[in-house]
Protein backbone atom coordinates (compact mmCIF):
# COMPACT_ATOMS: atom_id res chain seq x y z
CA UNK A 1 0.00 0.00 0.00
CA UNK A 2 1.08 3.53 -0.96
CA UNK A 3 0.76 6.52 0.84
CA UNK A 4 0.88 10.35 0.03
CA UNK A 5 4.21 12.70 0.86
CA UNK A 6 2.22 14.62 3.52
CA UNK A 7 1.71 11.54 4.98
CA UNK A 8 4.92 9.98 4.81
CA UNK A 9 6.55 12.99 6.44
CA UNK A 10 4.27 12.94 9.26
CA UNK A 11 5.05 9.40 10.30
CA UNK A 12 8.82 10.24 9.64
CA UNK A 13 8.98 13.03 11.75
CA UNK A 14 7.44 10.65 14.13
CA UNK A 15 10.37 8.74 14.49
CA UNK A 16 12.57 12.19 14.51
CA UNK A 17 13.50 12.78 10.89
CA UNK A 18 14.13 16.33 9.71
CA UNK A 19 10.94 17.79 7.58
CA UNK A 20 9.38 20.91 7.39
CA UNK A 21 6.59 22.16 8.78
CA UNK A 22 3.19 21.79 5.90
CA UNK A 23 -0.31 21.79 5.64
CA UNK A 24 -2.46 19.33 3.53
CA UNK A 25 -5.36 21.07 1.50
CA UNK A 26 -8.39 19.63 -0.05
CA UNK A 27 -9.52 22.60 -1.67
CA UNK A 28 -8.10 26.36 -3.05
CA UNK A 29 -10.23 28.03 0.02
CA UNK A 30 -7.79 26.60 2.27
CA UNK A 31 -4.81 27.62 0.65
CA UNK A 32 -4.76 31.25 2.09
CA UNK A 33 -5.24 30.45 5.87
CA UNK A 34 -2.24 27.21 5.47
CA UNK A 35 0.11 29.78 3.74
CA UNK A 36 -0.87 31.71 6.77
CA UNK A 37 0.70 29.25 8.95
CA UNK A 38 4.19 29.41 7.51
CA UNK A 39 6.72 31.57 7.82
CA UNK A 40 7.78 32.18 4.15
CA UNK A 41 8.75 34.00 2.14
CA UNK A 42 9.18 30.62 0.72
CA UNK A 43 6.31 28.07 -0.06
CA UNK A 44 6.16 25.08 -2.00
CA UNK A 45 2.81 24.01 -3.26
CA UNK A 46 2.94 19.97 -4.25
CA UNK A 47 0.91 17.95 -5.83
CA UNK A 48 -0.34 15.35 -3.52
CA UNK A 49 -0.52 11.97 -6.07
CA UNK A 50 0.64 8.46 -5.41
CA UNK A 51 3.20 8.60 -8.48
CA UNK A 52 6.25 10.62 -8.94
CA UNK A 53 7.90 12.94 -11.28
CA UNK A 54 5.64 15.30 -10.21
CA UNK A 55 8.13 18.44 -10.62
CA UNK A 56 8.70 17.57 -14.23
CA UNK A 57 5.02 16.69 -14.70
CA UNK A 58 2.24 18.32 -17.16
CA UNK A 59 -0.80 19.55 -16.06
CA UNK A 60 -3.57 17.83 -19.06
CA UNK A 61 -5.81 21.09 -18.42
CA UNK A 62 -4.64 24.52 -20.25
CA UNK A 63 -5.54 26.41 -16.92
CA UNK A 64 -3.44 24.74 -14.70
CA UNK A 65 -0.07 26.38 -16.78
CA UNK A 66 2.84 25.21 -17.61
CA UNK A 67 4.63 24.66 -14.12
CA UNK A 68 4.34 21.36 -13.31
CA UNK A 69 3.25 19.60 -10.03
CA UNK A 70 5.61 21.13 -7.59
CA UNK A 71 5.77 25.02 -7.05
CA UNK A 72 7.49 27.42 -5.57
CA UNK A 73 5.60 30.14 -4.43
CA UNK A 74 7.13 33.42 -3.54
CA UNK A 75 3.91 35.26 -1.36
CA UNK A 76 0.33 34.26 -0.02
CA UNK A 77 -1.53 35.37 -3.74
CA UNK A 78 1.56 32.73 -5.24
CA UNK A 79 0.46 29.64 -2.97
CA UNK A 80 -3.41 30.53 -3.41
CA UNK A 81 -3.31 30.66 -7.53
CA UNK A 82 -1.16 27.74 -7.85
CA UNK A 83 -3.59 25.99 -5.66
CA UNK A 84 -6.36 26.69 -7.64
CA UNK A 85 -4.82 25.62 -10.78
CA UNK A 86 -3.68 22.79 -9.74
CA UNK A 87 -6.32 20.89 -7.18
CA UNK A 88 -8.90 19.36 -9.49
CA UNK A 89 -6.75 18.87 -12.61
CA UNK A 90 -5.16 15.94 -13.81
CA UNK A 91 -0.82 15.68 -13.30
CA UNK A 92 0.67 13.21 -15.95
CA UNK A 93 4.22 12.41 -15.36
CA UNK A 94 6.34 9.34 -16.07
CA UNK A 95 4.83 7.25 -13.70
CA UNK A 96 1.11 7.97 -13.72
CA UNK A 97 1.16 6.45 -17.38
CA UNK A 98 -0.23 8.73 -20.27
CA UNK A 99 -3.91 9.14 -18.31
CA UNK A 100 -2.53 10.47 -15.43
CA UNK A 101 -3.58 11.54 -12.15
CA UNK A 102 -6.46 14.07 -10.52
CA UNK A 103 -4.77 16.00 -8.52
CA UNK A 104 -7.32 16.02 -5.17
CA UNK A 105 -5.36 17.50 -2.38
CA UNK A 106 -2.42 19.50 -2.06
CA UNK A 107 0.40 19.94 0.49
CA UNK A 108 1.33 23.41 1.11
CA UNK A 109 5.41 23.44 2.67
CA UNK A 110 7.87 25.53 4.35
CA UNK A 111 10.28 26.30 1.18
CA UNK A 112 14.01 25.11 2.01
CA UNK A 113 17.22 27.16 0.35
CA UNK A 114 18.97 24.18 -1.13
CA UNK A 115 22.89 23.51 -1.61
CA UNK A 116 22.54 20.05 -2.81
CA UNK A 117 20.15 17.54 -3.77
CA UNK A 118 20.92 13.94 -3.13
CA UNK A 119 19.11 10.37 -3.42
CA UNK A 120 18.45 8.22 0.01
CA UNK A 121 16.33 5.25 -0.24
CA UNK A 122 15.59 1.84 2.00
CA UNK A 123 14.36 -1.59 0.42
CA UNK A 124 14.60 -5.45 0.36
CA UNK A 125 17.68 -6.21 -1.20
CA UNK A 126 16.68 -9.33 -3.19
CA UNK A 127 19.92 -10.69 -4.31
CA UNK A 128 20.93 -10.52 -0.38
CA UNK A 129 18.02 -10.77 1.05
CA UNK A 130 18.66 -8.53 3.45
CA UNK A 131 17.48 -4.65 3.58
CA UNK A 132 19.28 -2.42 1.96
CA UNK A 133 20.49 1.64 1.79
CA UNK A 134 20.75 2.94 -1.81
CA UNK A 135 22.62 5.84 -1.74
CA UNK A 136 23.40 8.77 -4.74
CA UNK A 137 25.22 12.13 -4.47
CA UNK A 138 22.91 13.16 -7.83
CA UNK A 139 19.90 13.25 -6.19
CA UNK A 140 16.72 15.04 -7.07
CA UNK A 141 14.82 14.68 -10.47
CA UNK A 142 16.45 13.10 -12.40
CA UNK A 143 17.50 9.65 -10.99
CA UNK A 144 16.08 7.53 -13.54
CA UNK A 145 18.79 9.18 -16.25
CA UNK A 146 21.38 8.40 -13.23
CA UNK A 147 20.69 5.02 -13.08
CA UNK A 148 20.61 4.60 -16.97
CA UNK A 149 23.70 6.53 -17.60
CA UNK A 150 25.95 6.23 -14.97
CA UNK A 151 24.83 3.44 -12.45
CA UNK A 152 28.31 3.84 -10.77
CA UNK A 153 27.03 6.35 -9.17
CA UNK A 154 24.27 4.74 -7.26
CA UNK A 155 25.62 2.63 -4.40
CA UNK A 156 23.95 -0.05 -2.07
CA UNK A 157 24.55 -0.77 1.18
CA UNK A 158 23.14 -3.75 2.80
CA UNK A 159 22.10 -4.11 6.48
CA UNK A 160 22.58 -7.25 8.69
CA UNK A 161 18.55 -7.41 10.40
CA UNK A 162 20.02 -8.45 13.34
CA UNK A 163 22.70 -6.19 13.96
CA UNK A 164 21.04 -3.13 12.62
CA UNK A 165 22.71 0.09 11.59
CA UNK A 166 26.06 -0.13 12.92
CA UNK A 167 28.09 2.95 12.96
CA UNK A 168 30.27 1.06 9.77
CA UNK A 169 27.19 1.07 7.72
CA UNK A 170 25.72 4.82 9.04
CA UNK A 171 29.70 6.07 7.85
CA UNK A 172 29.63 4.39 4.56
CA UNK A 173 26.37 5.89 4.40
CA UNK A 174 27.27 9.49 4.40
CA UNK A 175 30.41 8.56 2.36
CA UNK A 176 28.04 7.34 0.02
CA UNK A 177 26.31 10.66 0.40
CA UNK A 178 29.74 13.11 0.37
CA UNK A 179 28.50 14.26 3.79
CA UNK A 180 30.50 16.83 5.95
CA UNK A 181 30.54 18.12 8.81
CA UNK A 182 27.33 18.67 10.13
CA UNK A 183 25.61 17.75 7.30
CA UNK A 184 27.25 14.20 8.17
CA UNK A 185 26.24 14.00 11.77
CA UNK A 186 22.21 14.59 10.72
CA UNK A 187 23.17 11.60 8.44
CA UNK A 188 24.55 9.22 11.13
CA UNK A 189 20.98 10.54 13.02
CA UNK A 190 19.06 9.78 10.00
CA UNK A 191 20.19 6.00 8.94
CA UNK A 192 19.21 5.29 12.17
CA UNK A 193 15.93 7.12 11.73
CA UNK A 194 15.40 5.71 8.59
CA UNK A 195 15.48 2.21 9.46
CA UNK A 196 14.04 2.30 12.20
CA UNK A 197 10.72 3.37 10.63
CA UNK A 198 11.03 1.16 7.79
CA UNK A 199 11.62 -1.75 10.13
CA UNK A 200 9.00 -0.74 12.49
CA UNK A 201 6.54 -0.08 10.20
CA UNK A 202 6.93 -2.85 7.58
CA UNK A 203 7.29 -0.98 5.28
CA UNK A 204 8.55 -2.65 1.76
CA UNK A 205 10.05 0.78 0.41
CA UNK A 206 11.07 4.50 1.70
CA UNK A 207 12.46 6.33 -0.76
CA UNK A 208 13.93 10.37 0.03
CA UNK A 209 14.56 12.11 -3.11
CA UNK A 210 15.94 14.58 -2.86
CA UNK A 211 17.07 14.08 0.79
CA UNK A 212 18.88 18.12 1.10
CA UNK A 213 21.91 19.59 2.41
CA UNK A 214 20.87 23.10 3.05
CA UNK A 215 22.38 26.45 3.02
CA UNK A 216 23.16 25.90 6.78
CA UNK A 217 24.70 22.62 6.21
CA UNK A 218 21.49 20.61 7.76
CA UNK A 219 20.31 17.65 6.16
CA UNK A 220 16.33 17.39 5.33
CA UNK A 221 13.98 15.03 3.90
CA UNK A 222 12.29 17.58 1.07
CA UNK A 223 10.22 14.50 -0.91
CA UNK A 224 9.54 11.12 0.76
CA UNK A 225 7.71 8.30 -0.76
CA UNK A 226 6.50 5.07 1.09
CA UNK A 227 4.95 1.64 0.48
CA UNK A 228 4.07 -0.85 3.03
CA UNK A 229 4.17 -4.39 2.83
CA UNK A 230 0.39 -5.37 2.53
CA UNK A 231 0.20 -8.60 4.56
CA UNK A 232 1.92 -6.81 7.52
CA UNK A 233 -0.57 -4.14 7.28
CA UNK A 234 -3.03 -5.88 9.84
CA UNK A 235 -0.33 -4.48 12.32
CA UNK A 236 -0.69 -1.28 11.79
CA UNK A 237 -3.89 0.60 11.79
CA UNK A 238 -2.58 3.67 12.33
CA UNK A 239 -1.22 3.36 8.73
CA UNK A 240 -4.32 1.53 7.31
CA UNK A 241 -6.16 5.05 7.98
CA UNK A 242 -4.20 6.35 5.08
CA UNK A 243 -5.72 4.71 2.80
CA UNK A 244 -6.50 6.78 0.23
CA UNK A 245 -8.67 4.59 -2.36
CA UNK A 246 -9.42 7.43 -4.97
CA UNK A 247 -5.60 6.20 -5.53
CA UNK A 248 -6.08 2.64 -6.28
CA UNK A 249 -7.89 1.18 -9.56
CA UNK A 250 -11.40 0.67 -8.45
CA UNK A 251 -11.72 -3.03 -9.73
CA UNK A 252 -8.51 -3.59 -7.75
CA UNK A 253 -10.18 -2.81 -4.61
CA UNK A 254 -13.34 -4.20 -5.58
CA UNK A 255 -11.13 -8.01 -6.35
CA UNK A 256 -9.34 -7.56 -2.87
CA UNK A 257 -12.57 -7.27 -1.15
CA UNK A 258 -12.87 -11.26 -2.72
CA UNK A 259 -9.65 -11.79 -2.00
CA UNK A 260 -9.09 -11.64 -5.94
CA UNK A 261 -5.37 -10.57 -7.04
CA UNK A 262 -6.20 -8.37 -10.22
CA UNK A 263 -3.90 -6.36 -11.94
CA UNK A 264 -4.87 -3.55 -14.23
CA UNK A 265 -2.61 -3.56 -17.62
CA UNK A 266 -2.55 -1.95 -20.81
CA UNK A 267 -3.41 -4.03 -23.32
CA UNK A 268 -6.72 -5.71 -24.81
CA UNK A 269 -7.34 -9.31 -23.63
CA UNK A 270 -8.84 -9.52 -20.09
CA UNK A 271 -7.12 -13.15 -18.58
CA UNK A 272 -9.17 -14.59 -15.85
CA UNK A 273 -6.37 -17.51 -14.27
CA UNK A 274 -5.23 -19.05 -10.94
CA UNK A 275 -2.06 -18.75 -9.83
CA UNK A 276 1.01 -16.15 -10.59
CA UNK A 277 2.75 -18.92 -12.42
CA UNK A 278 -0.26 -19.27 -14.97
CA UNK A 279 -0.80 -15.64 -15.19
CA UNK A 280 3.34 -14.80 -16.56
CA UNK A 281 2.57 -17.84 -18.91
CA UNK A 282 -0.58 -16.77 -20.32
CA UNK A 283 0.57 -13.06 -20.78
CA UNK A 284 3.98 -14.24 -22.39
CA UNK A 285 1.89 -16.31 -25.02
CA UNK A 286 -0.47 -14.03 -25.68
CA UNK A 287 2.52 -11.37 -26.39
CA UNK A 288 4.09 -14.44 -28.36
CA UNK A 289 0.76 -14.09 -30.71
CA UNK A 290 0.79 -10.32 -31.09
CA UNK A 291 -1.14 -8.89 -28.32
CA UNK A 292 -1.17 -7.41 -24.92
CA UNK A 293 -3.28 -7.98 -22.11
CA UNK A 294 -5.13 -5.75 -20.62
CA UNK A 295 -5.26 -7.37 -17.63
CA UNK A 296 -4.94 -10.83 -15.06
CA UNK A 297 -6.99 -11.92 -12.50
CA UNK A 298 -5.64 -14.76 -10.32
CA UNK A 299 -8.31 -16.27 -8.85
CA UNK A 300 -6.39 -18.46 -6.62
CA UNK A 301 -6.55 -22.61 -5.55
CA UNK A 302 -9.89 -22.74 -4.00
CA UNK A 303 -11.82 -20.24 -5.76
CA UNK A 304 -16.28 -21.30 -6.06
CA UNK A 305 -18.01 -20.55 -8.79
CA UNK A 306 -19.14 -16.89 -7.09
CA UNK A 307 -15.58 -15.90 -6.60
CA UNK A 308 -14.60 -16.86 -10.79
CA UNK A 309 -18.61 -15.26 -11.26
CA UNK A 310 -16.96 -11.90 -9.36
CA UNK A 311 -13.20 -12.10 -11.01
CA UNK A 312 -14.95 -11.80 -14.26
CA UNK A 313 -17.63 -9.13 -13.58
CA UNK A 314 -14.10 -6.90 -12.47
CA UNK A 315 -12.41 -8.02 -15.84
CA UNK A 316 -15.25 -6.83 -18.34
CA UNK A 317 -15.47 -3.60 -16.19
CA UNK A 318 -12.18 -2.40 -18.31
CA UNK A 319 -13.64 -0.46 -21.06
CA UNK A 320 -10.48 -1.77 -22.99
CA UNK A 321 -11.27 -5.42 -23.14
CA UNK A 322 -11.97 -6.38 -26.31
CA UNK A 323 -12.22 -10.16 -25.51
CA UNK A 324 -11.01 -12.92 -22.37
CA UNK A 325 -9.17 -15.62 -22.05
CA UNK A 326 -9.59 -18.15 -19.17
CA UNK A 327 -7.16 -20.51 -18.61
CA UNK A 328 -7.78 -22.48 -14.88
CA UNK A 329 -5.85 -25.41 -14.30
CA UNK A 330 -8.42 -27.62 -11.95
CA UNK A 331 -6.14 -29.21 -9.06
CA UNK A 332 -7.71 -28.33 -6.07
CA UNK A 333 -10.47 -26.42 -7.93
CA UNK A 334 -12.42 -28.43 -10.49
CA UNK A 335 -12.85 -27.78 -13.52
CA UNK A 336 -16.89 -28.15 -13.65
CA UNK A 337 -17.19 -25.77 -11.10
CA UNK A 338 -15.15 -22.96 -12.77
CA UNK A 339 -17.87 -23.92 -15.81
CA UNK A 340 -20.41 -23.34 -13.94
CA UNK A 341 -18.59 -19.77 -12.59
CA UNK A 342 -17.89 -18.77 -15.87
CA UNK A 343 -21.29 -19.72 -17.19
CA UNK A 344 -23.05 -17.56 -14.38
CA UNK A 345 -20.68 -14.62 -15.11
CA UNK A 346 -21.25 -14.52 -18.75
CA UNK A 347 -25.08 -14.59 -18.08
CA UNK A 348 -25.33 -11.74 -15.73
CA UNK A 349 -23.20 -9.52 -17.55
CA UNK A 350 -24.71 -10.11 -21.14
CA UNK A 351 -21.21 -10.30 -22.07
CA UNK A 352 -20.89 -8.79 -25.47
CA UNK A 353 -16.97 -10.16 -26.57
CA UNK A 354 -15.04 -13.32 -27.57
CA UNK A 355 -14.58 -15.64 -24.77
CA UNK A 356 -12.42 -18.33 -24.81
CA UNK A 357 -12.05 -21.17 -22.44
CA UNK A 358 -8.96 -23.71 -21.50
CA UNK A 359 -9.59 -25.59 -18.75
CA UNK A 360 -7.07 -28.63 -18.08
CA UNK A 361 -7.18 -31.03 -14.31
CA UNK A 362 -10.15 -32.24 -12.14
CA UNK A 363 -12.84 -32.92 -13.88
CA UNK A 364 -11.96 -31.26 -16.76
CA UNK A 365 -14.58 -33.53 -19.31
CA UNK A 366 -17.08 -32.59 -17.28
CA UNK A 367 -16.37 -29.17 -17.12
CA UNK A 368 -16.05 -28.94 -21.35
CA UNK A 369 -19.36 -30.49 -21.37
CA UNK A 370 -20.71 -27.87 -18.77
CA UNK A 371 -19.43 -25.77 -21.47
CA UNK A 372 -20.34 -27.49 -24.78
CA UNK A 373 -23.63 -27.46 -23.49
CA UNK A 374 -24.70 -24.14 -22.31
CA UNK A 375 -25.87 -22.67 -25.45
CA UNK A 376 -23.55 -19.30 -25.35
CA UNK A 377 -20.99 -18.22 -27.12
CA UNK A 378 -17.71 -19.62 -25.54
CA UNK A 379 -15.21 -20.82 -27.71
CA UNK A 380 -12.92 -23.60 -26.30
CA UNK A 381 -9.49 -24.61 -26.46
CA UNK A 382 -7.13 -27.60 -26.45
CA UNK A 383 -4.54 -26.34 -25.23
CA UNK A 384 -2.54 -22.79 -23.76
CA UNK A 385 -1.31 -22.64 -27.25
CA UNK A 386 -4.27 -22.90 -29.02
CA UNK A 387 -6.39 -20.85 -26.34
CA UNK A 388 -4.09 -18.08 -26.96
CA UNK A 389 -4.11 -18.09 -30.64
CA UNK A 390 -8.19 -18.64 -30.71
CA UNK A 391 -8.47 -15.29 -28.49
CA UNK A 392 -6.13 -13.22 -30.37
CA UNK A 393 -7.42 -14.36 -33.76
CA UNK A 394 -10.78 -13.44 -32.03
CA UNK A 395 -9.81 -9.89 -30.93
CA UNK A 396 -8.10 -8.59 -34.28
CA UNK A 397 -11.06 -9.74 -36.27
CA UNK A 398 -13.54 -8.04 -33.93
P1 LIG B 1 8.86 14.85 -7.43
O1 LIG B 1 9.19 15.59 -8.68
O2 LIG B 1 7.53 14.19 -7.49
O3 LIG B 1 9.94 13.90 -7.04
O4 LIG B 1 8.74 15.97 -6.27
P2 LIG B 1 9.81 16.53 -5.22
O5 LIG B 1 9.14 16.68 -3.91
O6 LIG B 1 11.06 15.72 -5.24
O7 LIG B 1 10.11 17.99 -5.77
C1 LIG B 1 10.68 18.18 -7.05
C2 LIG B 1 11.74 19.24 -7.00
O8 LIG B 1 11.20 20.48 -6.55
C3 LIG B 1 12.88 18.96 -6.04
O9 LIG B 1 13.86 18.11 -6.62
C4 LIG B 1 13.42 20.35 -5.78
O10 LIG B 1 14.34 20.72 -6.80
C5 LIG B 1 12.18 21.23 -5.91
N1 LIG B 1 11.74 21.60 -4.55
C6 LIG B 1 10.88 20.91 -3.76
N2 LIG B 1 10.79 21.50 -2.55
C7 LIG B 1 11.60 22.58 -2.58
C8 LIG B 1 11.95 23.59 -1.62
O11 LIG B 1 11.52 23.61 -0.46
N3 LIG B 1 12.83 24.55 -2.03
C9 LIG B 1 13.37 24.56 -3.28
N4 LIG B 1 14.23 25.52 -3.58
N5 LIG B 1 13.08 23.62 -4.19
C10 LIG B 1 12.20 22.64 -3.86
MG1 LIG C 1 11.16 13.65 -5.57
Amino acid sequence: MNIHEHQAKAVLKEFGAPVADGVAIFSADEAAAAADKLPGPLWVVKSQIHAGGRGKGKFKEAEAGEKGGVRLAFSKEDVISNAAQMLGNTLVTHQTGPAGKQVNRLYIEDGADIKTELYLSLLVDRASGQPAFVASTEGGMDIEEVAESTPEKILTITIDPVAGVTDAVAESLCDALGLEGTAREDGIALSRILYKAFTEKDMDMLEVNPLIVMENERLRVLDAKMSFDGNALFRHPDIMELRDKTEEDEKEIEASEWDLAYIALEGTIGCMVNGAGLAMATMDIIKLYGEEPANFCDVGGGANAEKVAAAFKIIMKDPAVKGILVNIFGGIMKCDVIAEGVLQAVKETNLAVPLVVRLEGTNVEKGKEIIANSGLNVIPANDLDDAAQKIVAAVKGA
